[in-house]
C-alpha cells in the first residue's frame, strides 16, 4: 500500500495535521483520538514528499513506542530509509548526542549513566561524610529536589544566586541541601557520570554554550515531532525549542487532560503557551474517539468536566455503545485480587480471549501484590512492568558494574559496588580512606588506586596487593574488551570475578534463579550483539548496550510476543490501550492519593489520572474497591473513591450494592469462599437487593447511609481549620500536626485524657500520640 491510501483511512480532521508539510503546528486532542496515529503517518508523508529520514526527529514517552512507529512507519516506506530515523525518547536520544559532542562540556564520551539507585547511593555517602541527619535530608528526598532544580535549570550556581530558594530551603530545615547538591555535581563529574536528568541539563548548557553545535543539529534535524507533549518538563521544552528555533518546523500533539507528571516537573504550560512560542502556529483539534466504546468515552469526559483547569474539548465516538462501566465492592484487597482474577478467567472462557486483551491499573506498585497472588492461584500468567525491573536486581546490577568500569574505571558507583564482592577483603576503612585520599586530589577512587604505591594512605602491604590485584583484573577485561565482543567479555567476567561461583554457594531456589538471571543477561548480550550487526555505524557493542540498559523503560523490555495480563501503574499506561481494563483501589486516599489532596491543582491531577487510566479501555472497564486493605503493614477502612461518585449513574453497573454497609460482618466469609461459583453462591441466598449479580453477605441490610466524602480542601494553606476535639478522630483520618506536618491516623487506644493516635506522618513516620496534648487539625 502507498501512503496515499493510509492516509485516506484518516478522517478529514486527522488528514489535515498529517499532510501539513512546513511549519510549526499543534494538535490538541483528547484520547484515542489518533494523535499518535497522525505522528506516525506524518512521518511516513514527509518522507514520501523527499525529506530525508536523517532530518527527521521524533520524541516518544517510552522507546517501545518509538519502536513500534518506526515498525508502522518501514512498513508503508520500507526498511532502509525508515532505518534512518531518529526516535526514541529524549533520554536516549540526547544520550547519543552527548556522547558525540562530550568532550566539550568536559565528559569523556564514555561517560556512565547513573540509575537512580546510584543517585540514591552517592547522595547518601555525602550525607554521611557530611555528618548530616539522615532523617532530615532524607537521601531519595534529597535526589528529588536536586532532580527538580537540573528539570528547572537551576545550576548549583544559579541556586546560590538565588536566596529565595535557599531559604526555601532552610524552612524546610535543610539549610545545607545546596552543599549536598554541589557535593553530588562534582562527585558525578568526576565520576565521568551523568544521572538521567544531566543528560537533559547537559544538553541545555552544550545548546547554549557552543552556537556551532546548535547550528549543527539544528539544521540536522529539520522536522521535529514531539508525542505526549503535555508532559514535557521545562528543561525538555527548552531543547525542542532551540533545536526548531532555525527551521520552526515543529508539530506536537497532546492532550493537557492527559497531564499527570507536573509531580516529575511537567509543565502544562508547555501545551498552553505553544502558540506563543511560534509563529503562525497551525492548531489542530481531533475529536472522534476510535479507541474505546461509546459508555467509556461519555464517562470519561463527564469525570474530566470536574477539572476547573482544562481546555475545552469535544471528544465523541461513532463506535458502538458498548457494556456499562462495572463496578465492583469486596471486604478486602484479597478478595478484590481474587474478583478480578475470577472475572479474567470467566472472560476468557466465554469469549476465547487471549491474556493480552487485559489488563489490571493500579495507582500504586504496592497494589500489585494482591492482583499477584490471585493470578497465581488462577493460573493466569501475567507480566508486571514497572516496580524492580530486570536490570535492577541485585546479581545483573553487579555484573553491569563489573561492565561499566571496563568502559569507565572512574565511574565510583560501580566501582565501589564491586570492589569487594565476591569478597576479596578490600574493608569498608580502605574504601573510606580512598574516598578521602580521592576528594583530597579531585581524583577518582580508581586512579587513587592506580597510584598506591605513591601515595600514602597509611595501608599495609596486603591491602596494596589487593587494590593492585584488582586494578590489574580490570587492565585485563580492558585489554579482551579491544579484541572479543561484549558476550565474550561479560562471560570472561562473570568466571574471573569469583562471581559465578559464589552465587553457586547458595542452592536455594532464590539462589538458582539468580543464576538463571545471569544466564538470561548473557543471552541478552548475545541477541544484543546479533541485533546490532544490522545496524549501520554501531559502535562498541559493550558500551552501547550499556547505555541501552541504562536507558530501558521497563515497557522497553516488552517483547509483546507472550501471552500475558498486563499489571502496571496508571503512569505507565499512558498511550496504551486493551480490550479489558481493571482499575482497581478506587478508594478515597489512595485514588485519589491522600498525599495529593491538598490542593486543587493537585486533586485535578489525580483526576487527569483516572481520566487516562479509564481511557485505556476498548471495550470494557471495571472499577473495583475494598472496604479495608493492607496499608503500612495495617487494616485500614477504606471509602469508595469520589471519581466513582462524579460517574454519572447510567454510564455504570453495580455488582454489588453500592451502599456501604460493611461494619457488619457477613454470614458467608468471601475471603473463605474464595474463587468459588459465586453464581452458586447466588441460588442458595437468594436476596432482594436488585442490582448486585452476587452478593457476599446475606445479613439484613442496615440502612447506613454512605459516609459523606470528605470536603475537598481549596487552595486555602493546610494548617487552618479549628483545633480538632479528640472523639471526632478515626482511624484513616489524614490529620496535620503543627510540627510533623501531615499523616494519616492508622490506630486510636485508650480512653478519656489517655487516648492516643498512632500517625504516619509523611515526614518522620510513625509516631503515638496523646490526643490531649496533640494540635491536630483533620483534614
Ligand atoms: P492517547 O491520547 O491515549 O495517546 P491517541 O490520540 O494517541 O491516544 P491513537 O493511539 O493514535 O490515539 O489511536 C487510538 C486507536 O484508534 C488506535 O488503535 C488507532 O489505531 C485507532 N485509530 C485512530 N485513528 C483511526 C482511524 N481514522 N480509523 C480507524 N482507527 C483509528
Ligand atoms: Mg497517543
Amino acid at each position: 500500500m502507498d501512503i496515499r491510501s493510509y492516509i485516506s483511512q484518516l478522517n478529514e480532521a486527522q488528514q489535515a495535521p498529517t499532510l501539513q508539510k512546513d511549519g510549526p503546528m499543534i494538535v490538541i486532542a483528547g484520547a484515542g483520538s489518533g494523535k499518535t496515529r497522525v505522528l506516525t503517518l506524518r512521518i511516513a508523508y514527509l518522507m514520501s514528499q523527499g525529506v530525508d529520514a536523517f532530518n527527521i526527529l521524533a520524541l516518544t514517552f517510552t522507546n517501545k513506542a518509538a519502536k513500534e512507529m518506526k515498525k508502522r512507519i518501514a512498513d508503508i516506506v520500507g526498511n532502509s530509509e525508515a532505518k534512518n530515523l531518529w526516535m526514541g525518547t529524549f533520554h536516549s536520544i540526547f544520550a547519543k548526542i552527548l556522547r558525540f559532542e562530550a568532550d566539550k562540556l568536559g565528559y569523556p564520551s564514555n561517560f556512565t549513566i547513573y540509575d537512580s539507585q546510584d543517585s540514591v547511593r552517592l547522595i547518601s555517602s555525602i550525607i554521611k561524610e557530611k555528618q548530616l541527619d539522615k532523617d532530615v535530608y532524607k537521601p531519595k528526598q534529597v535526589l528529588g529536589r536536586i532532580s527538580s532544580y537540573k528539570n528547572s535549570l537551576i545550576t548549583v550556581k544559579a541556586y546560590y544566586n538565588n536566596p529565595e530558594l535557599q531559604e526555601a530551603d532552610a524552612m524546610s530545615k535543610k539549610p545545607r541541601l545546596g552543599e549536598i547538591y554541589e557535593a553530588y555535581v562534582e562527585r558525578c563529574f568526576k565520576a565521568g557520570a551523568m544521572d538521567f536528568d544531566d543528560l537533559l541539563l547537559r544538553t541545555n548548557e552544550l545548546l547554549n554554550r557552543f552556537p556551532d553545535v546548535l547550528a549543527k543539529y539544528q539544521d540536522r534535524f529539520r522536522y521535529i515531532l514531539v508525542d505526549e507533549y503535555q508532559d514535557t518538563n521545562h528543561s525538555q521544552y527548552l531543547i525542542v525549542r532551540a533545536l526548531s528555533d532555525r527551521f520552526q518546523n515543529i508539530c506536537v500533539v497532546g492532550d493537557d487532560a492527559q497531564s499527570i507528571y507536573a509531580f516529575r516537573g511537567a509543565n502544562i504550560n508547555n501545551i498552553l503557551n505553544f502558540q506563543k512560542d511560534y509563529e503562525n502556529v497551525q492548531m489542530y483539534r481531533l475529536e472522534q474517539n476510535y479507541r474505546s466504546s461509546r459508555n467509556i468515552v461519555e464517562a470519561a469526559n463527564a469525570i474530566i468536566d470536574n477539572n476547573k483547569t482544562k481546555l475545552d474539548k469535544v471528544v465523541w465516538t461513532a463506535n458502538d455503545e458498548g457494556p456499562k462501566i462495572k463496578v465492583h465492592r469486596s471486604l478486602t484487597d484479597g478478595e478484590e485480587g481474587r474478583f478480578v482474577a475470577s472475572t479474567i478467567f470467566e472472560q476468557k472462557m466465554q469469549h476465547q480471549l487471549t491474556n493480552n486483551k487485559f489488563a489490571i491499573l493500579y495507582r500504586t506498585n504496592a497494589q500489585s501484590r494482591a492482583m499477584e497472588d490471585a493470578l497465581r492461584k488462577r493460573d493466569i500468567p501475567y507480566r508486571i512492568y514497572g516496580g524492580l525491573s530486570f536490570y535492577q536486581r541485585k546479581e545483573i546490577k553487579d555484573i553491569l558494574a563489573y561492565l561499566r568500569l571496563v568502559i569507565n574505571p572512574k565511574d565510583e558507583e560501580a566501582l565501589i559496588r564491586v570492589i569487594n564482592y565476591p569478597a576479596r577483603g578490600i574493608g569498608d576503612s580502605t574504601v573510606e580512606k580512598l574516598t578521602v585520599a580521592a576528594n583530597h586530589y579531585g581524583r577518582s577512587i580508581y586512579e587513587v588506586m592506580e597510584n598506591i604505591d605513591r601515595i600514602d594512605l597509611k595501608l599495609n602491604s596486603g591491602t596494596k596487593n589487593k587494590l593492585n590485584d584488582f586494578v590489574t583484573m580490570v587492565k585485563s577485561f580492558q585489554v579482551i574488551n579491544e579484541s572479543q565482543d561484549a558476550f565474550f567479555l561479560a562471560d570472561h567476567v562473570t568466571k574471573k570475578t569469583g562471581l559465578i561461583q559464589e552465587l553457586k554457594k547458595d542452592a536455594t531456589p532464590e539462589g538458582i534463579a539468580r543464576i538463571e538471571n545471569i544466564e538470561q543477561l548473557l543471552s541478552g548480550i548475545r541477541d544484543f550483539i546479533e541485533g546490532q550487526k544490522e545496524v549501520d555505524g554501531a559502535r562498541g557493542a559493550l558500551s552501547e548496550f550499556l547505555e541501552d540498559v541504562a536507558l530501558a523503560t521497563d515497557m522497553d523490555n516488552d517483547t509483546g510476543d507472550d501471552d500475558r495480563v498486563a499489571l502496571m501503574t496508571i503512569h505507565l499506561a499512558k498511550g496504551l490501550e486493551f480490550p479489558h481494563v481493571f482499575i482497581v483501589g478506587m478508594e478515597e486516599d489512595l485514588f485519589p492519593s491522600a498525599m495529593s489532596m491538598n490542593t486543587r491543582s493537585e486533586l485535578e491531577e489525580e483526576r487527569r489520572l483516572f481520566y487516562v487510566a479509564l481511557t485505556r479501555a476498548e471495550h470494557q472497564a471495571y472499577l473495583t474497591y475494598a472496604q479495608s486493605r493492607y496499608r503500612w503493614g495495617k487494616l485500614v477502612d477504606s471509602e469508595p473513591s469520589r471519581f466513582i461518585e462524579e460517574i454519572t449513574d447510567k454510564y455504570l453497573e453495580y455488582l454489588t450494592p453500592a451502599e456501604s454497609n460493611y461494619k457488619y460482618k457477613p454470614m458467608i466469609n468471601a475471603d473463605i469462599f474464595g474463587d468459588v461459583d459465586k453464581s452458586k453462591l447466588r441460588l442458595n441466598k437468594p436476596t432482594n437487593t436488585a442490582p448486585p449479580k452476587w452478593v457476599t453477605d446475606n445479613e439484613p441490610k442496615p440502612d447506613i447511609p454512605i459516609r459523606k466524602l470528605k470536603p475537598m480542601n481549596s487552595n486555602a494553606p493546610v494548617s487552618s481549620g479549628p483545633a480538632m476535639p479528640d472523639t471526632k478522630l478515626v482511624i484513616g483520618n489524614v490529620v496535620m500536626h503543627e510540627r510533623f506536618g501531615k499523616g494519616k491516623v492508622l490506630n486510636l487506644e485508650g480512653v478519656g485524657a489517655d487516648k492516643k493516635a498512632e500517625i504516619h506522618f509523611e515526614v518522620g513516620g510513625i509516631k503515638k500520640l496523646l490526643l490531649r496534648f496533640a494540635k491536630l487539625d483533620i483534614l
